[in-house]
């Protein structure tokens, strides 16, 4: 078998592989390839969809909050180098009725973690949020540094900066196979194979089917996305209508304020099984779905027009207890990131930056339970994700 060489390759030129690459190309004197099945950002991968909420107040707990300050970081230098607007700190708004435990976790966050915030009570944000139809007992919390992200830009603006480091990129080309051998990786691929010293596995939903080993761990959760037209569309401009977290009875909606003029961004996610492999994901909502979608977000929202106007559906990889894979094989030469579980496009530039420190063996501040025997424990114990909110 004739084999091309390099350092480092990346396999998926998504979310994790365009960040891994953009940090990987700083390296000097470092061979940078990467891999991707379709072409340069495509409409398939985890990060489609215009927006994503960047926040720091996770409902999630404290667990992740250095990598996403990290990551904010990140972001305002990727936008720096690549001239382009990918991150727009509108802030992230959630609401909720007082004692929500989410809405709990997130301000017990923020307090400890000295996040700069606003609290606002029902009337506050009766007065300051009028797109939301605001119920007795709703309390708000708005994270400052949270807001938009741009994913399809960031994906495009990480590539572009990687290829001008440097790094070689080969689009339309499917891995078929990996190998770890004494002497590197093998990478077989639709247009031949690679000899790499060492390889990021950043595949996203695709995972499984490269390594055996994430089988059992990962399972596709589907997401979908709706866009609604409001009465007053000056109303949900980014100036004046943040990212935002809606929690009102047993109904979860989050979305992202009007990027285009004309709509802007509510979903919510019908009860959808979770999937092993991306070819059995449904592609749209159904009809019923829409209808249903729509008639609840007339209720959250004021003069909003129940039809989308928009929908996609897409899927993402989650691990039982929704933390990431972020993983150095015993060998050292397969670094594997992957499990971002439905809110890891805000954090990807840590992993990123993390991704090509395990491969160039720097120091790193990964966390100890990212690693695959940790996560691997969390499956024995808990079974795989079974579905839940966003
Ligand atoms: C609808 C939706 C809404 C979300 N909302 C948020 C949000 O608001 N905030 C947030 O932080 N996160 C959010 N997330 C989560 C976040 O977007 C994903 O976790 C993240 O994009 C996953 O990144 P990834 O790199 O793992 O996968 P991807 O970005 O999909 O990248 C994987 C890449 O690998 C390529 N690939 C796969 N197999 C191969 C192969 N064999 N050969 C070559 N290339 C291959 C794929 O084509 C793809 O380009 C959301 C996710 C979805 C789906």
């Amino acid at each position: 078998m004739d084999l091309q060489k390099t350092d480092a390759l990346v396999i998926g030129a998504g979310t994790v592989g365009s960040m891994a690459l953009w940090q990987l190309s700083k390296r000097e004197g470092l061979d940078v390839v990467g891999i991707e099945q379709y072409g340069r950002v495509h409409a398939h991968g985890s990060y489609v969809g215009e927006s994503r909420v960047f926040r720091t107040a996770v409902h999630e707990g404290g667990t992740y909050v250095r990598m996403i300050q990290r990551s904010r970081d990140l972001w305002r230098e990727l936008e720096k180098e690549s001239g382009r607007d990918i991150y727009s700190e509108v802030g992230c708004l959630s609401i909720a009725p007082e004692g929500f435990p989410d809405l709990e976790t997130a301000l017990g966050t923020v307090r400890e973690y000295d996040i700069p915030h606003r609290t606002l009570s029902t009337e506050e944000l009766r007065k300051e949020f009028p797109q939301h139809t605001i119920f007795d007992g709703d309390v708000g919390l708005l994270d400052e540094h949270g807001g938009g992200l741009r994913p399809e830009v960031a994906v495009m603006s990480a590539l572009d900066l990687a290829e001008a480091n440097g790094a070689r990129l080969f689009f339309n080309t499917p891995v078929i196979g990996i190998e770890e051998r004494s002497d590197g990786v093998v990478v077989r691929t639709t247009q031949g194979s690679w000899l790499a010293d060492t390889v990021v596995l950043a595949s996203g939903s695709w995972s499984t089917r490269l390594s055996p080993e994430l089988d059992d761990l990962l399972r596709l959760q589907v997401l979908g996305l709706t866009w609604f037209m409001p009465k007053e569309p000056g109303l949900f401009v980014p100036e004046k209508f943040p990212a935002f977290l809606r929690d009102a009875g047993p109904v979860h909606f989050f979305g992202a304020p009007s990027f285009d003029g004309y709509a802007f961004k509510a979903c919510t996610n019908p009860e959808w099984p979770v999937f092993r492999d991306v070819a059995d994901v449904p592609t749209h909502h159904t009809r019923e779905e829409l209808i249903k979608i729509g008639q609840r977000a007339a209720e959250l929202f004021e003069g909003l027009n129940p039809e989308p106007v928009r929908e996609s559906v897409h899927h993402c990889a989650y691990t039982p207890d929704r933390l990431p894979v972020v993983d150095r094989s015993a060998s050292g030469r397969l670094v594997t990131i992957a499990g971002l579980s439905g809110h890891g496009f805000k954090f990807s530039p840590q992993l990123g930056e993390w991704a090509a420190q395990l491969v160039a063996g720097e120091e790193s501040t990964v966390d100890p339970r990212f690693a695959l025997p940790e996560r691997m424990k969390v499956l024995a114990e808990r079974g795989p994700y079974t579905g839940g909110g966003h």
